[in-house]
């Protein structure tokens, strides 16, 4: 029998809530199967210990993270700490390191839940969105001069290199070639970022050559948010920046039913550091404490997390486990208008889980 061993790091706001949950359910897997058990180490990491420390992690966590098979993260955020000290504190602080260049979020309209878009089902929305995850206009560069002087200029630039974009091209190309309908959708905004964008373009048309059963077209980012909503069945795989992918994949979770159900896997592909599987939400800080926070998109992370470590049966079983409660309206949460509570669907999927054949 094989263990894995998980560090979890449930950070902040429901973040908290929903990794709890998320640990249920993954025990509930592992002990549903016989080939592998799972051995969890949680780190207590976030704007709490920030408070305490002054810094979101310890100096030495992204070493103290490197020997993990599989990292589960919830969120980070808090409202009495800036944004972006929490966001480059630990998660980017995690990702760029272990080189979770590949950011893969799924989105499809489980069953028993209804798209805002009228008469769209998961045969019209079935989508991944690979997300470059390590550079783009997350790169960090840039800085401020004259700071609070009328003068004040702030730069925030973009890096783009070849290696980068070749990889996240190469991995988006083999993701759609993967999957039924082998369509890709680059994105990019190369009419009027001429620079950057243009190279992705560029790129994009050679990696395409090694990919001849792939079909595949270029948009702008902006007439891709028209084409989600007013034409969502067009779309199969979509490949994007760190900034643009992040902007549609709220719109993808929205138009899929909840941002609550969205999963998200940073993966450093070639297994040479750990991958890291977290909600697409953040902490939540406006209904933290209140047990009602949707924990499917966390769950949907668990079940990319036990696919990424080989457990393909327990994977499939845990995704039939969700898609069982949520096609139960009764066992929706406030963010689906329904009443149930984290702890009555966590539950659920659990006794699912325990129940399958
Ligand atoms: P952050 O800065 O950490 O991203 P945020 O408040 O900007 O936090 P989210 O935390 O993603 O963004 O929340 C956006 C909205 O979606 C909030 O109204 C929140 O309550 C709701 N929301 C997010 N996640 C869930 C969830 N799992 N279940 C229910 N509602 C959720
Ligand atoms: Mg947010």
């Amino acid at each position: 029998m094989k263990t894995y061993s998980i560090a979890a790091i449930p950070g902040d706001g429901i973040g908290k809530e929903v990794v709890a949950a998320g640990l249920r359910v993954l025990g509930a897997c592992a002990s549903r199967d016989a080939n592998f058990q799972l051995s969890i180490e949680e780190f207590p990491w976030g704007s709490d210990f920030y408070k305490q420390h002054g810094h979101l992690m310890p100096e030495d966590g992204v070493d103290q993270l490197k020997n993990f098979d599989a990292i589960y993260f919830g969120a980070v955020g808090a409202p009495d700490v800036p944004d972006h000290l929490t966001l480059w504190g630990l998660r980017l602080a995690i990702c760029q390191p272990l080189d979770q260049y590949a950011n893969v979020r799924p989105t499809r309209i489980l069953p028993g839940i209804e798209s805002p878009l009228r008469g769209v089902t998961a045969k019209d929305l079935d989508w991944v969105i690979v997300r470059e995850n390590s550079e783009g206009e997350y790169a960090g560069q840039g800085g401020r001069s004259h700071r609070g002087l009328a003068e004040e200029v702030a730069t925030e630039v973009s890096i783009f290199t070849r290696a980068g974009v070749t990889c996240i091209m190469r991995f988006a190309f083999k993701l759609a070639q993967s999957r039924p309908r082998k369509l890709l959708t680059v994105v990019t905004k190369s009419n009027a970022q001429r620079h950057g964008m243009v190279l992705w373009d560029e790129i994009a048309k050679e990696i395409a050559a090694e990919f001849p059963d792939v079909t595949w077209d270029k948009m702008l980012v902006d007439a891709m948010t028209v084409r989600m909503t007013l034409n969502p069945g067009s779309i199969d795989t979509i490949v994007a920046t760190n900034l643009h992918a992040d902007i549609l994949s709220d719109l993808a979770a929205a138009l899929a039913g909840s941002i609550g159900i969205a999963p998200t896997a940073n993966l450093n592909p070639e297994g040479r550091f750990p991958s890291m599987f977290e909600p697409i939400h953040g902490s939540a800080f406006d209904i933290t404490g209140k047990g009602i926070a949707n924990p499917i998109g966390t769950f949907w992370s668990a079940v990319m997390m036990l696919a990424h470590l080989g457990e393909a049966a327990a994977a499939a079983r845990l995704m039939r486990a969700i898609e069982r409660v949520t096609a139960n309206p009764s066992l929706h949460t406030p963010d689906l208008r329904g009443t149930a509570t984290t702890q009555d669907v966590t539950e659920a999927v659990c006794a699912a889980v325990l129940g399958d054949n």
